[in-house]
C-alpha cells in the first residue's frame, strides 16, 4: 500500500536523536530553545513557544486571547479537522461556524455576515490542506470591529500570502507538528505571535508560576527532530508542489473531477492534494484495492460534527461529500507517482 502520508527522516535526525539520549538532558534543553529560534527566523514572527500538540496550542492561545465563558464567540470554518472547534468548546467559549469557498478556507462574505450578527472575539482562518486563507480581507474585516485573529496553521507549514509565511498572517497562531504534518515531530505543536502583551499572556498559560498551569512540554526528542525537519521544510514543500503540478496537468480532463487551485498570490504546500468528485466512495474503495492510500478529509462539516450555531453551509457540506485524498508526500517515489496517476485516470474514466 502506498501510504496517505509518510515523514522523510535523514540520518540527522538520527544523530540528533542519539546525542540527546546520550547527552542525558532529554527535556528543557538546548534543542528545543533551537527549534524556537528557528521557526521564529522561518516565520518572521518574534515569539514562538512550543507545546505538545496543535489542539494544545489552539487552546492556549484561545486561553491567551481571553476566551472564558459560552458569551465568548468564537468564528470557526464548516470544514477543518475536529481539533479546531474542539478547542473553542474546551476554552469555554461558543463556536460559531461559517460556511468556507472555493478555496476551501473561510469565506469572508461569510465571515462579515458573523461579525455582525454575533459579535466575536476571535476568528480562527485555517490554512486548509496546505493554502492560506484570505488573509487581507479577514484581517480587514477584524481589524475595524477589534477582533482577533487566530491562524490555525496546522496544515501550512512554508504556506505564503503575499509573500509572508503562514504564522505571521494574524494576531497569534497555532501549529502541529504530529507525524503527518509537513513539519513532523510525532506530536508536538507551537504558539506565535508577535505582541508582547499576548506573548506575556501565552507565557502565563504555559509556564509554573504565579499561576496554575499544565505542564504541556516538548521533549529534546521532538525538539531536535523536527530542528532537522524544518531544515528541510523548503525542499520538502518543493517536491510537494511539483508532484501536484504533475497530477493536475494529468487529471485536468477527467470527467466530473475538481482540482485543488492555487489562489493568486498565494503559495499551496500541499499537505493535503484533494480532489472532488460526486462519486467519491466509489474511488476511493477502487484506489484502496489497487494499493493506494486514498483518504478522506473530512467526511464531516464542523457545525455537524458538534451540532454548533452556524450560519449557511452547504457549500462545505457539498464538499464532505465529494472530497478526498491522495498521497502527495515528499517520500513518494517516482514510479508510484506514476501508478497513482494511471490508477485515478483508469477509475475515473471506467465509472
Ligand atoms: C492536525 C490539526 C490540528 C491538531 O493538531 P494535533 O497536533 O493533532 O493536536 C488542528 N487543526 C488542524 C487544521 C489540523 O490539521
Amino acid at each position: 500500500m502506498i501510504p496517505i502520508i509518510k515523514p522523510v527522516f535523514g540520518p540527522e535526525e538520527e544523530k540528533t536523536v542519539l546525542e540527546i539520549m546520550k547527552s542525558g538532558q532529554i527535556t528543557r534543553g538546548k534543542w528545543t530553545l533551537k527549534f524556537k529560534e528557528e521557526f521564529s527566523s522561518y516565520t518572521g514572527v518574534t515569539f514562538c513557544h512550543t507545546v505538545c500538540s496543535g489542539t494544545a496550542a489552539l487552546y492556549i492561545a484561545l486561553k491567551a486571547l481571553g476566551i472564558n465563558n459560552r458569551e465568548d464567540r468564537v468564528i470557526v470554518p464548516s470544514m477543518s479537522f475536529m481539533a479546531t472547534i474542539d478547542a473553542v468548546i474546551l476554552a469555554g467559549g461558543t463556536p460559531v461556524v461559517v460556511d468556507i469557498g472555493e478555496d476551501y478556507c473561510i469565506s469572508p462574505e461569510a465571515l462579515e455576515e458573523a461579525v455582525e450578527k454575533y459579535s466575536p472575539k476571535v476568528v480562527i482562518p485555517v490554512h486548509l490542506f496546505g493554502q492560506t486563507a484570505d488573509m487581507d480581507r479577514i484581517n480587514q474585516i477584524c481589524r475595524e470591529k477589534d477582533i482577533y485573529v487566530l491562524e490555525d496553521a496546522a496544515q501550512a507549514h512554508g504556506a505564503e500570502y503575499r509573500g509572508k509565511k503562514a504564522g505571521n498572517l494574524g494576531d497569534m497562531a497555532a501549529f502541529s507538528f504530529y507525524a503527518s504534518k509537513n513539519v513532523a515531530m510525532g506530536e508536538g505543536g507551537a504558539i506565535l505571535t508577535n505582541d508582547v502583551y499576548l506573548d506575556e499572556k501565552i507565557s502565563n498559560w504555559i509556564e509554573f508560576g504565579d499561576h496554575p498551569a499544565l505542564n504541556l512540554r516538548i521533549t529534546e526528542f521532538q525538539a531536535g527532530i523536527g530542528y532537522w525537519q524544518l531544515k528541510k521544510l523548503e525542499e520538502t514543500n518543493e517536491k510537494r508542489r511539483k508532484i501536484a503540478k504533475l497530477y493536475n496537468e494529468e487529471f485536468k480532463n477527467l470527467p466530473g473531477l475538481i482540482l485543488p487551485q492555487e489562489f493568486e498570490g498565494r503559495k499551496h504546500v500541499y499537505h493535503i492534494y484533494a480532489l472532488r468528485h460526486p462519486e467519491r466512495d466509489k474511488i476511493v474503495e477502487q484506489l484502496i484495492q489497487k494499493g493506494i492510500g486514498a483518504r478522506v478529509y473530512y467526511e464531516y462539516t464542523l457545525h455537524q460534527l458538534r451540532n454548533a450555531e452556524h450560519l449557511d453551509c452547504s457549500f462545505g457540506e457539498q464538499v464532505s461529500r465529494e472530497i478526498f485524498a491522495i498521497p502527495v508526500h515528499a517520500a513518494l517515489k517516482n514510479d508510484e507517482v506514476s501508478y497513482i496517476i494511471e490508477t485515478v485516470k483508469d477509475i475515473i474514466n471506467n465509472l
